[in-house]
């Protein structure tokens, strides 16, 4: 069943995705050394567009080294922003029955040109030791719940000035700049506004999975800070709330900043 959250008159609904796959003998599929990068390879539809699963059994970095980690791809051919919440499953055979053996839950943002994500799962070793099914398989079942939302490319390609500047205002006191919403990304602070990056549908879930845990820091560590960061200035770039010629967030669409002050002179 899709969870329907809502945000303001905003209803989002995520396209719920399950997908199944077993590895077999997943231990030999270990032998391989990480920096071999070994890999097991799935295919998966995602509103039109092909995406990859792949496992890497062994890591697939030297962060990761020794770990079951998840690398996600998408070939995408629109313009599209991608907020995925991915639960991961692992389930293994007990007296016959099945039974879920790890739960793990990730947030993942794909922007446009940015497509692919990785995630740490599972110590390798602890897969070894539990999660496997009595002939040595592995058995592994995702459910995506994917917020889809196509962007006009023509308002995505500003002065690499302007993007410079809001990067600048974002690293600003957030006192000052009344920012009101504050995000942990791999260890780094980020803060916002709220009515700005309620441009994003993907912030708009974002934002919306979060008001039920009353939390207020959103965290999302499997993101990457690059991509993130991309994606936060280009609400900034694209709100008509913020005004590109004097850097302020105006009240509302329709309130005026700098440009009645030099209309007056
Ligand atoms: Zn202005």
């Amino acid at each position: 069943m899709a969870k329907i959250t809502s945000h303001g008159n905003t209803v989002i609904s995520p396209l719920v995705q399950t997908l199944n796959y077993t590895v077999e003998n997943f231990p030999h599929q270990c032998r391989f050394p990480h920096n071999e990068h070994f890999f097991v390879q799935g295919g998966f539809q995602l509103n039109g567009m092909e995406g990859c699963i792949r496992f890497y059994p062994r890591g697939y970095s030297t962060d990761d080294e020794n770990w079951l980690t998840l690398y996600m791809g998408l070939e995408s051919k629109i313009d599209v922003e991608i907020y995925i919440n991915l639960e991961v499953n692992i389930i293994t055979l007990i007296e016959n029955h099945e039974v879920i053996v790890l739960f793990q839950q990730f947030q993942l943002l794909f922007t446009p040109g940015f497509m692919w994500n990785a995630v740490k799962v599972v110590p390798t070793k602890a897969v070894l030791k539990r999660m496997l099914l009595p002939d040595g398989g592995f058995k592994v079942r995702f459910v995506l719940r994917t917020h889809t939302h196509n962007i006009d490319r023509r308002l995505s390609t500003p002065i690499e000035s302007t993007r410079n500047k809001i990067k600048e205002l974002l690293l600003q006191d957030p006192a000052q700049q009344r920012f009101d919403v504050a995000f942990v990304i791999d260890g780094r602070l980020f803060f916002a506004h709220k009515r700005i990056l309620v441009y994003s549908f993907a912030f708009r879930a974002i934002m919306s999975d979060w008001s039920d845990y009353g939390e207020p820091i959103i965290q999302l560590p499997y993101v990457r800070p690059q991509v993130f960061e991309d994606l936060v200035i280009d609400c900034y770039v694209k709100s008509n709330r913020f005004c590109k010629k004097c850097f302020s967030v105006r009240k509302s669409k329709d309130s005026i900043c700098c440009e009645i002050i030099s209309w007056r002179r």
